[in-house]
């Protein structure tokens, strides 16, 4: 489960259908869960699966940090119970003993009786319970059915029982489906006006956004002038050099267009260039996309590309602009101001471009 995220699920962005299949919220652990603000919210029974969410499967040991969010949980108030139908009796008493649970059981989840059974045996409404489990499809599920709030845990490292492996199977279909509704800590610090303005200049959003975009700059570098190298230098043909072949048959075909070129070599530079910028466009394009600006999930992410290209490609005529004017207006021949007040503005444009048009809405 690489692709785990965590954040607030807006179920109403997603079809009714699958609505019972969502939870409220998606946690990386049991201890990231901020159990104080849950009690705040009204909550006063805490509802626990255990294989996977308390312990590992088959194994009886809390972890510490498992062991340090439950005490939590006793001293502010709350009473744990624990819904598990495994039938290791022993190993389920010893692990509700180590947290300081009782145990309901009956029949397996999603089905409603544990969770019935639980609200009953401690005298609380569904909307006092918080459910917090490892499974879509039974934690989660049964919960909602029941009425009952859910928190989906990231499962514990470590095997499962094996029929849990078809559930996984149904749980990854739904993971796509319900990351559509899930509103991550990233979305919602970046869209809070109020929060940003708040950080520290090192902290704010935009300036992670521009060291990034500055090691992604840095990287098509890289790949533009890598690939150039391999296409003018290495690659051989038919005894000489790839490069050489093509300027030749461009001069031969196309010789008006190429009349500045004083080698072969540089009258194919212009075309293998094009293809190596391309390269590095798409390099900048989808590491831009999902780790400067962050855009989560797959839709519009062509749209996005194609948006981020026209950028890049006006950026390059900025790029050459910017440095032929700067080149004629100091006149004497120096090369490295022109290229990089061109790269300079070019960049700030492709930056602007990027966080304005390409990945709109989503930065
Ligand atoms: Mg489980």
């Amino acid at each position: 489960m690489s692709t785990w995220q965590n954040g607030r699920f807006e179920r109403d962005k997603l079809s009714s259908v699958f609505h019972p299949f969502t939870p409220a919220h998606a946690a990386e652990s049991l201890h990231s869960i901020d159990i104080q603000q849950l009690w705040d919210r009204g909550k006063r029974l805490l509802l626990l699966d255990v294989d996977n969410t308390l312990v590992q499967w088959h194994t009886d040991e809390c972890s510490p940090e498992v062991l340090d969010w439950t005490k939590r949980a006793k001293e502010i108030g709350f009473e744990i119970c624990i819904v598990s139908n495994t039938n290791q009796h022993e190993r389920l008493a010893k692990i509700a003993a180590t947290v300081g649970a009782i145990t309901v059981r009956g029949r397996f989840k999603p089905s409603r009786s544990m969770f019935r059974l639980a609200l009953m045996k401690f005298k609380r409404k569904p909307e006092e319970a918080i459910m917090v489990g490892d499974q879509l499809i039974t934690d989660v599920l049964g919960a909602n059915r029941t009425g009952i709030e859910a928190i989906w845990v990231r499962k514990l490292e470590g095997k499962e029982f094996k029929g849990t492996s078809i559930n996984r199977v149904m749980e990854r279909m739904l993971t796509g489906l319900i990351y559509q509704a899930l509103v991550t800590p990233i979305d919602e610090t970046s869209s809070s006006p109020e929060v940003e303005r708040a950080k520290p200049l090192g902290q704010k959003t935009i300036v992670h956004q521009l060291v990034k975009f500055a090691i992604v700059g840095g990287t098509s570098f890289v790949i533009d002038f890598g690939f150039t190298y391999l296409f003018m230098k290495v690659i051989p043909m038919e005894g000489g050099l790839m490069s050489d072949h093509l300027g030749t048959f461009l001069i031969h075909n196309f010789g008006p267009l190429f009349s500045y070129a004083t080698h072969p070599s540089a009258a194919a530079l212009p075309i293998l260039g094009a293809v190596a910028s391309f390269f590095a466009m798409t390099n900048s394009a989808f590491m831009n996309r999902a780790w400067t600006f962050e855009v989560k999930g797959k839709e519009e992410r062509a749209k996005q590309i194609r948006r981020f290209y026209v950028v890049s490609i006006l950026g390059q005529f900025i790029n050459i602009g910017v440095a032929t004017a700067v080149f004629s207006m100091i006149g004497n021949q120096q090369l490295l101001i022109p290229k990089v007040a061109g790269a300079g503005i070019a960049a700030a444009w492709n930056f602007i471009g990027s966080r304005l048009y390409a990945f709109r809405g989503h930065v």
